[in-house]
């Protein structure tokens, strides 16, 4: 049985037949007698319009390439969305009728054939009210979680006579092959991490030192593939909701993308009208989170291990991970933008398209630390000010940036906005210390090629943001004591079910409200 018979595709006929011929006939017309005068006045009236209308509407021959999505070629975007629309709902509607077809056809059998490769709408664009998770619908931080769950304990401690010490040979070779974990999530590791490799320190610092370099790398990659054309950047599913959104007048104008990167594309906009009970900025940023799945497995371990993601995480399914990185991305903006730190406002989440304010004007983004050239004087304010709002970040938002780099921070107004918080995560996720210790060397690094004398190494500096006392005087052994700080978290998190102190100032979790 060939499945596409279920049912038959309506697919797009030639044009409807009255397109070409009238069924009622032709209209009567029947010529009305007149003198040569009216005839005179008549076209004299025509031509006068004419004229008048066009004095009025000058500028509407030239839409012929308008702004991306607007509110002034909604005519013939308006005509493409319904077209789209529709078809989404046939596809939608083919596919239930295909699933009850698949159903009748295998009946109680063992054996069932699977009609999954007919399907028109792909798995990921399939869609269901139910599973939204909206702005509207999220009033609290649902990642906040006060007790978090309990993580298998894991570790090397041993017992009585089989207790290692920290030197041991093969210990330090397995602990060397668990660190490489730590490096960049797009640094492959192979299959070292899970096999019992045992990696020396000599070999494991030469690869610490490629990873980094690779990490530099891959920003710069990165940042080549930014200006991609808009058109290829969103599927029609998004280019559905963006319209939505300035159909509803959230949005003024779309008028074109900032930024396309490997996991997200960013398009700037100018605001629509504000409602009751909301301001839209003037101009706004629309980060689109890439539906393109398979760049964000690599982002795994920031929210695998999170315990705050941890009964989310095993239930949904590759969309809705994705709608979670942007809903993250919400969340620790609104935390930041309690804490006063200065970052985009978020305006609006759709899905996985989240709105923000725009840092920047006149559409032109402010530019990343990495692109300005500041004055002596600027850098040594904005290396104080990035050393403050890690720490407010970390105090006040019980948060850790984790990509925090020159690439996202951008100078506007004379002062530094951190951005790019989805994968932020909170100091006690199992690997928090480590993400946060990875900011301190970038930060760190940043400032002082940037000359600024006063800048913190990073060792200081992730004493002085986390308020920790690390002593260890090179960067092997202190981020040994990073892990074993994790590990004690985790096992007092397993026996006590709840967070360490030295965790936060007071120990108490930040109190935001929203
Ligand atoms: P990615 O995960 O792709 O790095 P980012 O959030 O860093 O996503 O955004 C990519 C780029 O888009 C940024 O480097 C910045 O230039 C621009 N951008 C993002 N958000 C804003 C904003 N609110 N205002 C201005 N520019 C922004
Ligand atoms: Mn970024």
């Amino acid at each position: 049985m060939d499945p596409v018979e279920v049912a038959a595709a309506p697919d797009a006929g030639p044009g409807p037949a009255w397109q070409n011929k009238c069924p009622w006939g032709a209209p009567n017309t029947t010529s009305i007698s007149c003198s040569l005068a009216d005839v005179m006045s008549e076209q004299l009236a025509k031509e006068l319009q004419l004229e008048e209308e066009t004095a009025a509407f000058p500028e509407v021959v030239a839409v012929t390439e308008g702004p991306f999505i607007s509110g002034e070629n909604v005519d013939t975007s308006s005509d493409l969305m319904l077209a789209q629309m529709l078809q989404m709902e046939f596809d939608r509607e083919y596919d239930a009728q295909l699933r009850r077809e698949e159903k009748k056809f295998n009946g109680d059998s063992k054996v069932s054939i699977s009609f999954e490769n007919y399907r028109k709408v792909h798995p990921y664009d399939s869609d269901s009210s139910e599973d939204e998770v909206d702005w509207q619908d999220t009033r609290h931080d649902p990642y906040r979680a006060d007790k978090p769950t309990t993580t298998p304990r894991k570790g090397f401690i041993g017992k009585g006579k089989d207790i290692t010490t920290k030197h041991d040979e093969v210990v330090c070779g397995r602990k060397n092959t668990a660190r490489m974990e730590n490096f960049a999530p797009e640094f492959q590791v192979g299959d070292g991490i899970g096999m019992d490799l045992k990696l020396s320190n000599q070999v494991f610092n030469a690869l610490k030192q490629h990873a980094y370099s690779e990490e530099r790398r891959s920003a710069r990659l990165h940042e080549k593939k930014e200006h991609s054309t808009a058109e290829k950047a969103v599927d029609p599913k998004t280019r559905l909701l963006l319209y939505k959104m300035v159909n509803a007048g959230m949005l003024e104008t779309i008028t074109g993308c900032i930024s396309t990167g490997k996991e997200s594309v960013v398009f700037h906009a100018y605001g629509g009208s504000a409602t009751e009970d909301k301001v839209i900025p003037p101009e706004c940023a629309i980060k689109v989170f890439k539906t393109t799945l398979n760049e964000f497995k690599n982002r795994d371990k920031y929210i695998k291990d999170d315990y705050r993601f941890k009964d989310r995480f095993s239930k949904l399914n590759p969309r809705k991970i994705i709608r979670m990185w942007a809903e993250k991305e919400m969340h620790n903006l609104t935390r930041m933008q309690n804490a006063g730190i200065p970052c985009p406002q978020v305006v609006n989440l759709k899905k996985h398209i989240l709105v923000m304010s725009f840092i920047g004007q006149d559409q032109v983004p402010a530019p990343k630390l990495k692109d300005v050239t500041l004055s002596s004087e600027d850098m040594k304010k904005a290396y104080y000010q990035v050393l403050q709002m890690m720490q407010q970040l970390y105090k006040e938002c019980n948060l850790v940036h984790a990509d925090l780099s020159e690439y996202n921070m951008l100078w506007h107004d004379g002062k530094v906005w951190l951005i790019d918080v989805s994968q932020s995560v909170e100091p006690t996720h199992p690997h928090g210390l480590q993400f946060l210790f990875r900011d301190c060397r970038n930060v760190s690094q940043f400032f002082q090629k940037g000359g600024v004398a006063e800048a913190l190494n990073e060792r200081e500096l992730f004493n002085a943001v986390s308020g920790l006392n690390i002593t260890a005087e090179n960067e092997v052994d202190f981020q040994e004591e990073i892990e074993t700080l994790e590990k004690m978290n985790e096992d007092h998190v397993q026996n006590q079910g709840k967070k360490l102190l030295m965790f936060s100032s007071d120990g108490d979790p930040p109190i935001h409200s929203e």
